[in-house]
């Protein structure tokens, strides 16, 4: 790196050690030009991306927007915690390992649907549609389709598409 002192675009590094809890590289660096020595750290850069809403403002990625919007999804049916919050860990390690500074919400929301799509596929189809807006009915209804072609699919798809009826046989 530059020398922060002349400029010189070049530095030595003469010592290297591990920093904090071993999250941090210490270099201690000399500039080749005029011999000033700094300090430099390094440390991974773990912070998630901003977050690119359809509309084009960006916001802080909310880990607990996240997870209100698969509990929302999820509401009433049978997942256990743990399994969200491991899907929640999934949705975040592939956020942080695109190593970008932005990522578009539509990205996030296709892993959210990919995830609850492996967990429980009302919940899928609830956020799916919630997440969709119906502003592309088309899509939506192809992707009901899909769901239906699937054989892997068969019974488990008419079953949960109606939980209401189950509540209300149970409750009146
Ligand atoms: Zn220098």
């Amino acid at each position: 790196m530059h020398c922060p002192f002349c400029q010189y675009v070049d530095t030595r590094v003469i010592d290297s050690r591990l920093a904090g809890e071993g999250d941090q590289v210490r270099r201690r660096r000399e500039c080749l030009a005029c011999s000033a020595r700094f300090t430099t750290y390094e440390t991974a850069e773990l912070s998630f991306p901003r977050v690119i809403k359809r509309s084009g403002a960006r916001e802080p990625f909310a880990e607990n927007k996240l997870r209100n919007g698969m509990l929302h999804a999820l509401e009433k049916r049978p997942v256990a915690t743990e399994s969200i919050e491991q899907a929640m860990m999934h949705i975040k390690r592939r956020t942080l390992a695109l190593g970008e500074r932005e990522v578009a919400a539509n990205q996030i929301g296709e892993w959210v649907m990919e995830e609850l799509r492996g967990l429980d596929e009302v919940a899928y189809i609830r956020f799916a549609s919630v997440y969709m807006s119906f502003d592309d009915v088309t899509a939506f209804r192809d992707m009901i389709d899909h769901l239906e072609c699937q054989p892997e699919n068969d019974g488990a798809f008419e079953e949960g598409v109606n939980p209401r009826q189950d509540d209300n046989n149970n409750g009146y």
